[in-house]
Formats: C-alpha cells, structure tokens, sequence
C-alpha cells in the first residue's frame, strides 16, 4: 500500500531531522480540541494507545507492558534506567556517540555503578567485545545499548549485543528511541528487558512524552528502585493499571495526536511498512547526494534508514551555515553534524516524506552547491582515511 505524503502546511519546511519531524495534517489536527485528564474519553485513549504499542510486537507483546512517561525522550531513558538498574547494580553502557554517553551520564546522576565501552564517533560495539566484558566483569547486572546512534546514524548490530548479554545471564536496556516503528525488534528472537522511544520519532507524533515497552516480570520486581518521584516507571504503572490515569498532568493534545500517528502507522504497514518507506528515502537521497560528489561516513551495511551523515566538501567555498540557510530557503531544515573528527552535516529519512521529496531534496542541494560556487562536493582526504577506519 502507498500511503498518501501530505506536503506541510502553509509552506511550512520539511524537517529533515530525527524528531520533532514533519507530522500529517490529521495529527496536527487531532491536537483542536481539549481533553480532561481524569475523563473516561481520555483514560480510553491512553488505554488505546499502549494496547496499540504493545501489539506491535506481535505474540511477542503479550509479556510485555507499555508505561508512557512525560517529557521529551531523554526523560524517559532516565525513568527506564532508575527503574530497572537496581541501587546497587551496576550498567554496561555500550556507547558510539551523544546517545550512548547521555544514558552513562544518566546513570552517573542517578548514582548507579557505570562502565562505558566508548567506540568514539561511529564504531559499533560489537558481540564479542561485550562477551568479554561480561566475562570479566561479573559485578554488571544491566547492559545498555542504543539501537540507532542517532549522531551518526548507525544502527547498531543489537541482534549480536543481545545474544551476547543473554548468554552471559544479564539483562539488557535499549534505547531504540529513533528507530522504534521503523525497524524491528522482535522481542522473541532479540532478548531483552526493555526498549524506549517517543512520540515524536518514527510513529511520527508531536513531541511531549516518552514510552518504555519492558516485560511485565521485570516491571513487577522493580518497586522502589527509582530515586526520582516523577520519573518512577513502577509508579507511573502502577497507577495507571489502577486508575487508568498518568499519574500527574499529562500531554493530552500530544496523545491525542499520537493514537492519531498510530493508526497512520498501521495502514501504512506497520513497522515492515513504514521501515520500508524510509529506507528508499535514505536510497533516493544517498544516491543522488553521491551523484552530487558527496560521500557518507559510514558504509552501505552499518547505514540506518533514519538519519545519515555526509562528510562537508573539501571545497573551500562550502560553508556549513550557509548550505543550511540554502537548503532552508528551498523549504528544508537539515541538522549539524555531530563528529569530533571532521566535519559533517545529516539528513534525516524519517517523518511525512517519500521519495519524491527526496529526489527535491537533492535538487535543492544541487543548487546550493551552485550557488555557493561548489563544483565538486567530495570530502577531505582525511574524511575518507576516517572512514577507512571502519573497514578495517
Ligand atoms: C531523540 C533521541 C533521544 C531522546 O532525545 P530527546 O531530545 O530527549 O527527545 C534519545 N536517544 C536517541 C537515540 C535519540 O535519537
């Protein structure tokens, strides 16, 4: 099925970044009315949405529990965290960028026992290299690892890291918060605890709350672990099996909006479907930017159908801030790049986009390029032996 690509309102840019993203005009729309928290219209709409969430796991769902939380993702990451990582456990965090070592500084708030496997901007952490920690370091109860690196793009290969951490007897955290929706996660085949994601990524919602989708057992047996009053994931459950409510004022425009995405979602295809829709925009895009001279950080197996990362032209005349003023001009917000090494700039695959937009997309930065007097968008020698690091 083709699902109908609304262009934005009003002349509104393309949000070429990883949430907040362009939304449909049915979502934003969703949001024209007011809902009262404790009413059975709203408990029922909470209700629907974390049916909906859990289902999407399929006959894996049924062990596992949806708890929403306010606030935007990171919120969530903190409440997963200080729910599940026990006071006197200790974390795994695998992390190759921002994400990685948020969820370490996380746990450093939280006063949790940390190490960190740093793989720098873009390495993935790999099976075996976690094997070996978890051999050596019998004291680490939790493993936390980021689907998508949204730094960079690269989805990490989480099918290994779990093998690894299930063979070892611990428990592993994902955040799967920008790839939640569009890639698979299946909880049957893939063994773990929990995953967080949020609203406004790639069920494509408003921002305003994040959800954890973690087993039931496990939920269960973390009463009183969590050292924060608001972000106490068991609380937040707990009440909300009881009553039917969040337990203190929730996003309701940004729910309503949500259940709103959902149902989009699912005629679309569901994950298959809506993962399929952004990996020919990530191949639409990365051809005609190559076409244009440009080259991706990371190669064709490690590349993400979320966000991808192009190295800046060596060119002299490119300047990053005014390819961005460029491309926003031509109705396209694109996103920084986030490495420490070379320069980079993103484009993200993800939100109310098909491939046509895309292939305009690519038209804009042609003409971008041209107008700053670029001929040729290849990156710096450097740029390319950084890359080459990642074949070896
Ligand atoms: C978006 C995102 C988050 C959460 O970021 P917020 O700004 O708090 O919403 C966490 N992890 C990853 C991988 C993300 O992409």
């Amino acid at each position: 099925m083709t699902p109908r690509i609304e262009p934005p309102l009003m002349g509104e840019p393309y949000l070429l970044t990883p949430g907040p993203l362009t939304t449909s005009a049915a979502v934003k729309q969703a949001m024209l009315r007011d809902w009262g928290s404790w009413d059975g219209d709203f408990r029922a709409m909470t209700a629907e949405m974390r049916e909906r969430l859990v289902a999407m796991f399929g006959r894996g769902g049924e062990a596992f529990e949806c708890v929403p939380m306010q606030g935007s993702g990171t919120f969530a990451v903190e409440a997963m965290l200080g729910t599940f990582v026990p006071r006197n456990g200790k974390a795994l965090v695998l992390a190759n960028g921002a994400y990685g070592k948020r969820s370490a500084e996380v746990l450093r708030y939280l006063g949790r026992d940390v190490e960190v496997l740093d793989k720098g901007d873009y390495l993935p952490p790999r099976g075996a290299e976690v094997a070996e920690i978890l051999a050596r370091d019998q004291a680490i109860t939790h493993v936390v690892a980021v689907h998508c690196e949204t730094s960079s793009g690269i989805l990490n290969p989480v099918e290994e890291i779990a093998e690894a951490v299930a063979a070892a007897g611990r428990r592993l955290l994902i955040d799967s918060m920008s790839a939640f929706g569009a890639i698979d996660l299946p909880p049957e085949t893939v063994p773990y605890e929990a995953l967080v994601s949020s609203a406004n990524k790639c069920i494509e919602g408003v921002p305003g709350f994040g959800f954890v989708l973690a087993r039931r057992e496990a939920l269960k047996t973390a009463a009183g672990r969590s050292t924060s009053l608001s972000l106490d994931l068991h609380a937040q459950w707990a009440h909300m099996e009881k009553t039917g409510q969040w337990r203190f004022t929730p996003p309701t425009h940004a729910v309503a909006a949500f259940l709103e995405a959902l149902r989009a979602h699912e005629a679309e295809g569901g994950v298959a479907g809506r993962g399929a829709r952004y990996a020919r925009n990530r191949d639409v895009m990365v051809a005609g930017m190559r076409d244009l001279g440009f080259e991706t950080l990371l190669e064709a197996r490690w590349l993400s159908p979320i966000i991808v990362t192009f190295f800046c032209p060596a060119n002299p005349r490119f300047a990053f801030d005014r390819f961005y003023d460029l491309m926003k001009r031509r109705g396209f917000i694109i996103y920084p790049g986030k490495l420490t090494v070379v320069d980079s700039f993103r484009i993200g695959c993800i939100g109310q986009m098909d491939e046509d937009v895309m292939r305009r997309v690519v038209v804009a930065a042609k003409e971008a390029l041209t107008e700053m007097g670029v001929t040729s968008a290849a990156p710096p020698e450097e740029a390319l032996q950084e890359r080459a690091k990642l074949a070896a």
